[in-house]
Order: structure tokens, then sequence, then C-alpha cells
């Protein structure tokens, strides 16, 4: 945390200099983006400061457990006519990837970004990066830690849930010694641990499996078995019944193939657009791969936004997967 005594510094005083705020992460949340809107919510109350938290879209349904999950705003269900000059994003590598929220953030508007991506590109008017934290909520645990204020067990459970979303369950490489720390810290707060994981990592609803089950049917390899792959589009969840959020997951069936070095699942958007995601065994950088196609990520778990028909991403993205080989 020394190394970013600085900023650690300047983030709390925008939080204690202004009164009020909007806390938004990025499109289509995941465990620690969700997780730190939340714990973000609870310090600015601790502050005793106003705040709205917003998302593009609906938060992922097993959230709900979350306390103060039912009060980040939907904004596609729930449109907001306000705009806010204080604002702080949450594991957003880049603008792009606040979604629609950004159109509540005023002409004058101040951003503290607060985030781990190493492709993170500083848009904020504070930026409190720290690449070396396997998630933004091991950063807002540090930030809470360095404010000296006392964590309660709904604030130590999200804080949790971001770590143990975005470690894989404290099983990928980003699982430091300062994670289970961290975590170690978090559960004599009382943190039901095995509960969390059996929540985000092993339940799956039937229609998630049916998904599942139909995207390993149209699983590809390539020649040198290096590069595997699946897709899921529309027709895969209305004839499973499974939901936008069920995609997760899928990717590393393709990755966990003895020998494959990156596995991808596309999704489809529409007949203009597919979603990427690029999950990597260690010697490709995926971060690299996005970037390319104007994405971003980490070293082994990167996604970006293509434009085009599916055949011809998954030709350009294989091709790309093969030049950093
Ligand atoms: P996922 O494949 O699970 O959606 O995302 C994997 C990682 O890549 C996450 O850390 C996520 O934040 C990042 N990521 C996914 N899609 C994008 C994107 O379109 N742009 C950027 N900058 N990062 C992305
Ligand atoms: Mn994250």
């Amino acid at each position: 945390m020394q190394t970013h005594e600085q900023e650690f510094r300047q983030a709390q005083q925008f939080l204690k200099e202004h009164d009020q705020f909007l806390v938004v992460s990025h499109v289509q949340p995941d465990g620690d983006a969700v997780s730190s809107t939340l714990v973000v919510g609870w310090l600015l109350s601790c502050l005793g400061k106003k705040y709205v938290m917003v998302n593009e879209g609906p938060i992922p349904k097993r959230m709900d457990i979350l306390e103060n999950s039912e009060d980040i705003v939907d904004l596609s269900r729930q449109p907001l006519d306000e705009t806010f000059d204080h604002i702080i994003c949450v594991d957003c590598a880049d603008f792009k990837r606040t979604g629609k929220t950004s159109l509540l953030f005023s002409e004058r508007a101040c951003i503290l970004n607060i985030d781990h991506h190493p492709t993170n590109n500083g848009f904020g008017t504070f930026n409190l990066i720290v690449e070396k934290a396997a998630a933004t909520a091991e950063i807002l645990f540090d930030l809470i830690t360095f404010m000296g204020i006392k964590l309660n067990l709904a604030a130590a459970t999200a804080l949790y849930t971001g770590l143990l979303t975005d470690t894989g369950g404290f099983r990928y490489s980003n699982t430091s010694p300062k994670v289970m720390e961290t975590a170690s810290k978090l559960l004599e707060y009382g943190v039901d641990g095995p509960g969390l994981s059996e929540l985000f990592l092993e339940q799956m609803t039937f229609p998630q499996l049916k998904l599942l089950t139909r995207a390993l049917n149209g699983l590809q390899m390539s020649g040198d078995g290096k590069i595997s792959w699946v897709t899921v589009d529309d027709e895969d969840l209305s004839a499973t019944g499974a939901i936008h959020e069920d995609m997760e997951g899928i990717v590393n069936y393709p990755r966990n193939i003895q020998g494959v070095e990156v596995g991808l699942l596309f999704k489809v958007i529409d007949e203009t657009a597919v979603k990427v995601s690029m999950r990597s065994a260690g010697k490709v950088d995926v971060a690299r791969v996005a970037q390319h196609f104007g994405g971003g990520g980490h070293v082994r778990a990167a996604g970006a936004r293509l434009e085009g028909k599916l055949d011809d991403v998954i030709r350009r993205v294989i091709e790309q997967v093969k030049a950093e080989l």
C-alpha cells in the first residue's frame, strides 16, 4: 500500500470533501463490480454522505444476498434524469466500460477511478489503480483500512465476494499472500466463506447447465490444439431458458483442456457485434489481444467487443491469438 500512499490520500480526500456522489461500475457487472459498488456505498454512508449507486443494466440475481444490492439502480429499467458532479467508478478499465451510466456524469464531473486492471488508462480526475490487487475489492479493503474505518459483516461479505469471484475461488495466479491475508481478516468478521463459494462458484441453475452443455457441444479446437473456443447466441439462450449472466464461467471449459493455451467464448450480441471473453493458461497475454480490438483486462483474463459477424470475428481473434502464441 505504501507505494500508492499518495493515491490513497487523494481518494480519501475526494470522499471526505464532497457531499453527494454517483457510484458506478462496468456493464454486465461481475462479482467484483457489484461488491465494489456496494462497498463504496457503504463507505460513503459511514462518512454520512449522500450517494446513488447505478449500473447500466441489471445486477446478477445471485448477488441479491449482498446487503443493499437492491439499491443499485438498473438504468435500463429506471432512467434517471439528474447528473452528478462527483463520480466514483469501480472496476472499470476505461471510460467506455461505464456504459450508459456516463450519461449521468455532469459536464464538469470529477471522477475517482478505483481499479486493478493493468490496462486501465487512468481516465479519472483522480486514479487509484493498483495493478497488483487481485480485485477492486482488495483495493477498497486497503482504502477502508487506510481511512481507519471499521468494517461490519455486510461490508466484509461484499469484499470477500469480490476477492472470491475475481480469484476464481482463491485459485488463479492473482491469489497473492496478501489476498489470503485479506480474506483471513474478512473471515474474522464472521463472513460465511463456504456459503459464498457454494453460491457464487458451485451452484448452477438448470437452464445454466443446459446452456453450458449446448455451448460445449459446439466446442472447436485449432489444428495445433492450442486455442479452443465456444460460441453462444440468443438462440442458445432462448432454447435453454438461460439468461445473459449464465454465460459467465463457460469460457473456463475450453481453457481447461490440457494443452490449450487460450480459451475463448464468443457471445453474439446481434448481427453486427460480438463480445469475446479470453482466458490464458499463462503463456499468452490476452489483455494485449483484447487491447488490439479496443478491449482490455488482465494477462490471463480479458475481453473485448468487436464489430462484425460471428465467423469474421472468430477468424480475426484467432489470427491475433496465433500472432501472440
Ligand atoms: P470477462 O471475460 O469475464 O467478461 O472479462 C474478463 C476480464 O476482462 C475482466 O477483468 C473484465 O473487466 C475485462 N474485460 C472484459 N471485457 C472488456 C472490455 O470490453 N473492455 C475492457 N477494457 N475490459 C474488458
Ligand atoms: Mn475486478
